[in-house]
């Protein structure tokens, strides 16, 4: 069954996220926590593709090895960064052969410089869209794309991000997943106008519970927008009281987590940075739709 079989399911997906281990420590405690969150029979998992060099081997041999080695359903995310479009055939062919079939189509930024120019490989591919296309014409992989609840940077208007991630999804793609949100409003608003262009793409939520103080200070690179103001203050004042401030952020998370279920969002994807504990806490309080 691919992500896009279980998504006609009307009970939401769970899923967690992880990233490609650089070291054998960073690999060992992937694999801790990939077996910690087993149990919780999730939906699936996905597995980030790196900027560059040997990290994206290792996303495709994490997704492999899930696939051979686990009860999880793996999706690997893949990029355009300095790909070639056969390169990116033949990545589509290797992870189809090892049993993986579920992608992220994504096109990525130039490595090491988030908000700068994006340059396309010269037999490469222009947009995430275009990736899309290539996926769908390889063969019967299900497909995902990024949605930006506070537009892409790069994007002009919140207008035109609509306008092109519409596009992404005719393109051909089963489902999205959002950038992280701290806000429930921040991704219906999303939605809704999404659903009021038109497009019917099933929009999967992506959360991370907060636990520390540098996930609010890193709040516009991880979500895209600052952090949402009616919360800064209460966390500002646990600030110095990494307890308080860690059971803040579990509460947070249980709250925005049951909220986007009973709006009805199709799923939640939890990103976890290679931890179990906080995902495995929050899912424990929310009471998801059998
Ligand atoms: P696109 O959909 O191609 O959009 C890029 C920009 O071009 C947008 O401004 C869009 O509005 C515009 N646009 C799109 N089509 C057109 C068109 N036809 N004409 C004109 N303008 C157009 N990055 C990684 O490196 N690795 C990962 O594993 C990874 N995983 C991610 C997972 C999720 C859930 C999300 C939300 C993001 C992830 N990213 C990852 C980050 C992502 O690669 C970057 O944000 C990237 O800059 C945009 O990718 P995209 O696929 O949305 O691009």
């Amino acid at each position: 069954q691919t992500l896009r079989d279980r998504l006609t399911d009307p009970r939401p997906t769970i899923s967690f996220e992880f990233m490609p281990p650089k070291t054998a420590a960073d690999e060992e405690r992937l694999w801790t926590t990939i077996r910690a969150l087993e149990p919780l029979d999730p939906s699936f998992v996905s597995v980030t593709y790196g900027a560059g060099g040997s990290t994206r081997d290792h996303t495709i041999g994490v997704t492999e090895q899930i696939a051979r080695e686990t009860s999880l359903l793996p999706v690997a995310h893949l990029t355009a960064v300095d790909h070639s479009v056969t390169e990116l055939s033949a990545i589509v062919a290797r992870l189809a052969d090892a049993g993986v079939t579920d992608l992220l189509a994504l096109r990525g930024d130039p490595p090491g410089d988030v908000g700068g120019e994006w340059v396309k490989h010269p037999e490469g591919v222009e947009y995430a869209s275009d990736l899309v296309e290539l996926i769908v014409r390889g063969g019967d992989q299900s497909v995902g794309v990024a949605a930006f609840p506070y537009k892409h940077p790069r994007s002009e208007s919140v207008e035109s991000d609509t306008r092109w991630f519409v596009e992404k999804c005719h393109a051909g793609a089963d489902y999205a997943i959002t950038q992280m949100v701290f806000d429930a409003e921040d991704y219906l608003r999303l939605r809704d106008r999404v659903a009021a262009a038109g497009c019917d793409t099933p929009i999967i939520a992506g959360l991370m519970p907060v636990t520390t103080w540098g996930t609010v200070a890193r709040s516009e690179q991880l979500s895209g927008a600052p952090f949402p103001p009616h919360l800064l203050s209460q966390y500002d004042a646990a600030r110095d009281d990494p307890a308080a401030l860690r059971a803040l952020g579990i509460t947070h998370a249980v709250e925005l987590a049951q909220r986007l279920l009973d709006e009805g969002a199709p799923g939640l994807h939890f990103i976890t940075m290679n931890f179990a504990k906080a995902t495995r806490e929050v899912l424990g309080q929310v009471s998801v739709p059998a």
